[in-house]
């Protein structure tokens, strides 16, 4: 098929097409799906309904399980982070947060899935560990979606909230995330509620417009960590690309054709950003789009060298945003003591461990 990665598993108009050339008869497409997505086969043997001449030009070609688990980190109750080895011997991370009532108002039986969508970053944010080692791949839409897959299994508890904020900037690899959010939502997929679904992106400007033009509803979550070009310069170089009043104009398209409200993320980092004139701006810029405000005091990256600001500089960089009428949070931080936190995914590959 000329696959450069395998593609174990297809969105249905995928599927259909590799079912033609192959001369099979298209009921052979559900009868596939319902395997891969409701039975959950481990592989193509198990689907004792297709002929099996079929499974195995199938099996040759589609590996259908991508991802090997490799380690977890944490425990039963707590957050847990999975390593996951791909078949080109690269490894990603995908962390099962436990519910977390600060975070978009989940309720106490939600189980969050935190998933990768790149291996590494290109986008080089200077507070991110995901960007230090730079951009190695995409990866493929089965490969984000087998990180729910084996989330579940290995877990036992069913993902009902995807964020995509594990490593690598979702919105570079549009065209294997917007498959992959095919794959979750549709009802011949996983069937995840496209309102509990996230996308995080650090501001690509067109493809936010790309993106706000699919026909499901999912959230956007912007990493904004600078109200104003000169704050955003110092840690994000993408504004440089994508300057604060282009990106804010790009949210109010997004709102032109979604319900759901944006969330802006704002790490609090000591010295640069966390200042209660700072938080005056950003309490302005959230107004105009009507968007509600994530705050995440900064989780220590080894090798960075910046710092969280005290509680009380949170707590007063929160009550300007409140005072000014806008919703905000101030996030309680999950799997800080295993590395785990979104933005804190990076591997230290010559060991293969975390
Ligand atoms: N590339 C996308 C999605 C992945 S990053 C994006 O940037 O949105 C997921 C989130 O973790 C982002 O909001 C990111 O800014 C944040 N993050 C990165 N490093 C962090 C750190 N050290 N502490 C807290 N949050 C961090
Ligand atoms: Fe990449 Fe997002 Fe980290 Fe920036 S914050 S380096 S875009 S993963």
């Amino acid at each position: 098929m000329g696959a450069r990665f395998p593609r174990p598993m297809l969105t249905q108009s995928q599927l259909a097409e590799l079912l033609e050339e192959q001369g099979q008869p298209s009921y052979r497409g559900a009868q596939i799906l319902d395997w891969i997505y409701k039975k959950r086969a481990r592989s193509w043997e198990e689907m004792s309904n297709l002929p099996p001449a079929l499974r195995s030009a199938l099996a040759e070609q589609y590996p259908l399980r991508p991802l090997t688990h490799t380690l977890t980190k944490g425990s039963e109750d707590t957050t847990r982070k999975f390593l996951l080895q791909l078949p080109d011997q690269r490894y990603i991370e995908t962390v099962l947060i436990p519910a977390s009532p600060a975070l978009y108002g989940e309720k106490s039986d939600r189980h969050t899935l935190c998933v990768s969508s790149q291996v590494g970053c290109a986008y080089g944010c200077k507070f991110c560990a995901s960007g230090l080692d730079g951009f190695t791949r995409n990866l493929t839409a089965a490969e984000i979606v087998s990180q729910i897959i084996l989330a579940e299994e290995l877990s036992g508890e069913k993902v009902n909230n995807l964020v995509f904020m594990g490593m690598g900037e979702p919105l570079a690899n549009f065209t294997n995330l917007s498959n992959a959010l095919q794959m979750v939502t549709s009802d011949w997929g996983l069937k995840i509620g496209a309102r509990r679904i996230t996308v995080s992106t650090s501001g690509l400007v067109p493809q936010i417009k790309k993106l706000a033009e699919l026909p499901q509803q999912i959230r956007l979550a912007i990493s904004l960590h600078g109200p104003d070009d000169v704050t955003r310069e110092k840690i994000m170089p993408v504004n440089k690309k994508y300057p604060v009043a282009e990106l804010f104009d790009a949210l109010r398209i997004w709102n032109s054709k979604k319900n759901q409200k944006i969330t802006l993320e704002y790490i609090l980092i000591d010295g640069i950003n966390a200042s209660p004139e700072q938080a005056g701006i950003l309490a302005k810029r959230a107004r105009s789009i009507r968007a509600k405000v994530n705050l995440i005091p900064y989780n220590t990256v080894e090798g960075l060298p910046w710092v969280r600001p005290n509680d009380e500089d949170c707590l007063r960089f929160k009550k300007v945003l409140t005072n000014a009428g806008v919703s905000a949070t101030l996030r309680l931080e999950k799997g800080h003591d295993i590395n785990a936190a979104c933005g804190q995914l990076r591997l230290k590959k010559e060991q293969g461990t975390l």
